[in-house]
């Protein structure tokens, strides 16, 4: 492809996606396909003779477009956002046309130096403790930090030797019901055992990690000879958006000299609001470690998780291994940064640049204001769904996440469960909006997760016009 063939096509692409963007809200939000349909429509074999551009978009349109689901609508209430915005396609976009490939600061040193500069940024942004200053990384996801936090905790708790001996020590990792399944993976992963994997009883009510009962199990696991490695604790949980009390739970792991990672994938973002400030309650005092996700709810195209650390060293310890390859004057001079010593794989992508797009576009106004919005159009949820008695909220919902359940009239809990599954499945089916589910204590509850840039009070209440109308056709068929 030439220059000019490149700009030609580029500006089609530009074009197609204003053109999706701005007609987004009138495509059913759910992709209707069943499984293997977007196969079938697709040839079976690649073309032997180059095709040029001109079909692909025509065929993205007709084979690919009816299995997409649409992620940025207005109505998509589904899981977390997982906010797109101009912004940030062109920030990747300009990553693509660059096509660097920043594995050390040798390789490219803008790669790694925009990405220390918008990692501080956002520290400052989220007023996080100095410790992280510097000291921070982007990783392709929440799973991948979490993963990084627990082979640098599990490289510190076996001494610091290098390539850890896992064999004649039993190594720990605490976690609540509500943690994210991203660390039971990455015990898995880093070979740490199910077993050893020790789940903390949470409240009944608030569904927050109970620091006694993690003080009493990593009590039982050092007198029965284990090393306790790592205690995650969540601010926003998955589920509901449970947040667990980072300072009881930091004063347990200091007592016992165990490392904090604290996972804020979703609702840590919301710091960039002085008034969401307190969701940094105990990072500066405890925290070894730190991650939250711009690429859910701060208008940055997934993927773009940060990562910081207030130690770099064991890290460091746990991940960097320096082939004589990749041996260069700048490495070795210790006066770089090479982030392939701060992730699980070696290369990367340069993600800086959308971030860094992101934030001079929106500045911490912008962003401030996106954050806000979500907060309120859930507070107008909530308050809806209190106001009417055939329905029962959480009693929390501090972010933009909104969890609640229709009463059944004389309905036992497993035929009640049964028929908010069916209303679920036939609101999504009807393509007017996308929810999804969770369960406590054995009642399945419905998720509204709001924060997509375009939602609106009017979506907002469409959707609550929606499920209300669906629950009564469940309730009287
Ligand atoms: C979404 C989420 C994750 C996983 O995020 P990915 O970036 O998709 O890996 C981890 N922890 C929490 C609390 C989450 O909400």
């Amino acid at each position: 492809m030439t220059p000019e063939e490149f700009r030609r096509h580029g500006k089609q692409v530009i074009d197609w996606i204003a053109d999706y963007h701005e007609s987004i809200a009138s495509r059913p939000v759910m992709s209707r396909a069943e499984p293997g349909d977007v196969l079938a429509a697709l040839p079976e074999h690649p073309p032997e003779k180059g095709e040029g551009f001109d079909g692909l978009l025509a065929d993205l349109e007709r084979d690919v477009m009816p299995g997409v689901t649409h992620w940025q609508h207005p109505a998509f209430f589904g899981y977390f956002p997982s906010n797109a915005s101009g912004p940030a396609i062109l920030g990747d976009l300009l990553s693509s046309g660059l096509g660097v490939q920043g594995m050390m600061w040798a390789t490219s040193p803008a790669a790694t130096e925009l990405e220390t500069r918008v990692a501080d940024w956002t520290a400052e942004l989220l007023d996080l403790p100095a410790k992280f200053r510097g000291n921070g990384v982007i990783q392709d996801s929440a799973s991948s930090a979490c993963l990084v936090a627990l082979l640098s905790a599990l490289h510190r708790a076996g001494g610091g030797a290098p390539g850890r001996d896992g064999i004649d020590r039993r190594y720990t990792l605490y976690i609540s019901s509500q943690t994210h399944s991203s660390l039971e993976k990455a015990a898995r992963v880093a070979g740490v055992g199910a077993n050893n994997v020790r789940v903390v009883d949470v409240d009944p009510v608030t569904l927050a990690m109970d620091p006694a009962h993690l003080d009493a199990l990593i009590s039982e696991d050092v007198a029965a000879g284990a090393t306790p490695a790592m205690v995650c604790a969540t601010v926003g949980t998955t589920s509901t958006t449970a947040v667990d009390p980072v300072p009881a739970i930091g004063e347990v792991c200091r007592r016992h000299d165990v490392w904090l990672h604290v996972d804020a994938a979703y609702a840590g973002v919301a710091a960039v609001c002085p008034e969401f400030r307190w969701v940094n309650d105990g990072l500066a005092e405890y925290a070894a470690s730190y991650s939250t996700n711009p690429h859910k709810w701060l208008l940055t195209n997934f993927d773009c998780t940060l990562l910081w650390m207030a130690d770099r060293a064991p890290m460091l310890g746990a991940l960097s291994i320096l082939p004589e390859y990749l041996r260069n004057q700048a490495t070795t001079s210790g006066e770089v940064i090479d982030y392939r010593d701060w992730q699980i794989p070696l290369g990367r992508r340069f993600r800086a640049l959308k971030l860094w797009s992101v934030i001079r576009w929106y500045g911490a106004e912008g962003l401030r204001d996106h954050i806000r919005t979500g907060a309120r159009l859930a507070d107008e949820l909530a308050a809806l769904i209190d106001a009417d008695p055939r329905f029962e909220a959480r009693p929390d919902h501090p972010f933009g996440l909104v969890c609640f359940r229709p009463l059944w009239d004389g309905l036992t809990t497993e035929e009640a469960n049964a028929a908010t599954l069916g209303v679920l499945q036939r609101l999504n089916a009807s393509g007017d909006l996308l929810l999804s589910h969770t369960k406590v204590h054995g009642h399945v509850l419905l998720r509204v997760a709001i924060g997509a840039p375009t939602t609106d009070s009017r979506h907002v209440l469409a959707a609550w016009e929606r499920i209300r109308e669906e629950i009564a056709a469940g309730a009287t068929g």
